[in-house]
């Protein structure tokens, strides 16, 4: 196994683990439990003295490979594989907090991740302060003798706003905080939070990482030491642990993943560009154009665009709607990272449980609109949002 190897070569061959058989496929070891040779080794292996599998809620080989093949390409010296990406976001806040402690998080984030810092987090007593992300003094300004995390998502969900992750963790090592950035927007391949001085990533490996719609998944990355004097024990004794069924499609999807996003970010960027130049369309955000407000900031820390554009309909829900339903290729749902293109409308799907003003805060607009571009011909797509744009009235 290199370390030298480029991410391409580390999604096919990292972390594999091969039995007897020398089969060529990872293979999935579906197993609660292992068994020992001897008293004596079962001694050893629970006092820690030698290598191997216990039981499958602290860990297993299929799920030993995901892991490997993830700490690879992030930089990173373990991991954890969890359940879903909220059973990674929650594991990772709450392993390293206790009552007293605050939290930083900027607003801007996934339902479900506000839900945990904004709801979940203060029933045992540990405080959040939510602010706007996009301005590093607004960190600054939130800091308490109690924070101890700083949590963020970049690019956001939906309006594709970044924040400063190099900055942000300048902040936190001066005040012995840690930052945790959950970088399912960017992608493993766009974006590596540990190298811009984050000490915590997080993914939902249902979206790109499968990126074929067939099963949940997450993982926490960090150095092994965070991981040991914090994650090992809320992993083993809580049991957010990932089925190894799920491993092994997440390794499989793992392999391609590259030649996805690839494909999805160019079919994005042509997308944006189409639309940008609609008369029914208002604005485009997309992180890989140069009209994007904080072009310089993803200048720095992103080596590539998105494979998500949002954009906001001049005709507000009516007009988001119309486009919706006339779109013959792309599907409404509120996934993404699909190899499938998926389109969602946030004020009324993901972003419903927000108030309007809570909504216009974060940019969203009944005509805001959000695209996860799939693997598909970009042609047919621009013909099928050229169609359907035709339907939506002035
Ligand atoms: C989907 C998503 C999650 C939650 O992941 P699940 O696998 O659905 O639990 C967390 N953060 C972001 C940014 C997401 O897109």
């Amino acid at each position: 196994m290199s370390k030298t190897w480029r991410p391409a070569t580390q999604l096919v061959h990292g972390g594999t683990l091969r039995s007897q058989y020398g089969e060529t496929s990872e293979a999935i070891y579906l197993t609660q439990g292992f068994v020992y040779d001897t008293s004596e080794a079962a001694e050893a292996r629970f006092k820690g003295e030698t290598d191997g599998f216990i039981y499958a809620r602290y860990g297993s080989p299929t799920n030993d490979m995901f892991e490997k093949r993830m700490c690879m390409l992030e930089g990173a010296e373990d991991a954890r594989a969890t359940a879903s990406g909220m059973a990674a976001v929650t594991a990772a806040i709450l392993c390293q907090l206790k009552s007293g402690d605050h939290i930083v998080a900027a607003r801007a984030l996934f339902g479900s991740c506000r839900w945990v810092v904004e709801t979940l987090a203060p029933k045992y007593g540990i405080e959040c302060t939510l602010i706007d992300g996009r301005d590093l003094a607004n960190w600054e300004k939130a800091i308490t003798a109690k924070t101890k995390v700083f949590f963020l998502e970049s690019p956001t969900n939906p309006t594709l706003e970044v924040v400063d992750i190099s900055g942000v963790a300048k902040l936190a090592n001066q005040i012995g905080a840690k930052v945790v950035v959950d970088n399912v927007f960017a992608t493993p391949l766009f974006q590596k939070p540990l190298e811009l001085g984050a000490h915590i990533v997080v993914y939902s490996a249902t979206k790109h990482i499968d990126g074929q719609g067939r099963c949940l998944g997450g993982v926490v990355l960090s150095d092994k030491e965070w991981i040991d004097e914090n994650l090992h024990d809320y992993f083993r004794h809580t049991g957010p642990a990932m089925s190894p069924f799920n491993a092994w499609t997440l390794l499989k999807g793992i392999e391609t993943l590259p030649l996805r996003v690839r494909q999805q970010t160019e079919n994005a960027a042509k997308i944006a560009d189409f639309l940008a130049e609609q008369s029914k369309v208002a604005k485009v955000i997309y992180p890989g154009r140069k009209d994007h407000p904080q072009a310089d900031i993803i200048a720095r820390q992103m080596t590539g665009g998105s494979t998500l554009v949002c954009f906001e309909l001049k005709g507000g829900k009516e007009a988001a709607f119309a486009l919706q339903n006339a779109l013959d290729i792309v599907k409404i749902s509120n996934n993404l990272g699909d190899s499938k293109s998926l389109i969602t409308h946030p004020a009324t799907t993901t972003h419903k449980n927000l108030t309007e003003e809570a909504r216009a805060e974060l940019g969203i607009s009944p005509g805001t609109v959000r695209l996860s571009a799939g693997i598909e011909d970009t042609d047919d797509l621009i013909e099928d949002f050229a169609k359907a744009l035709a339907k939506v009235s002035a």
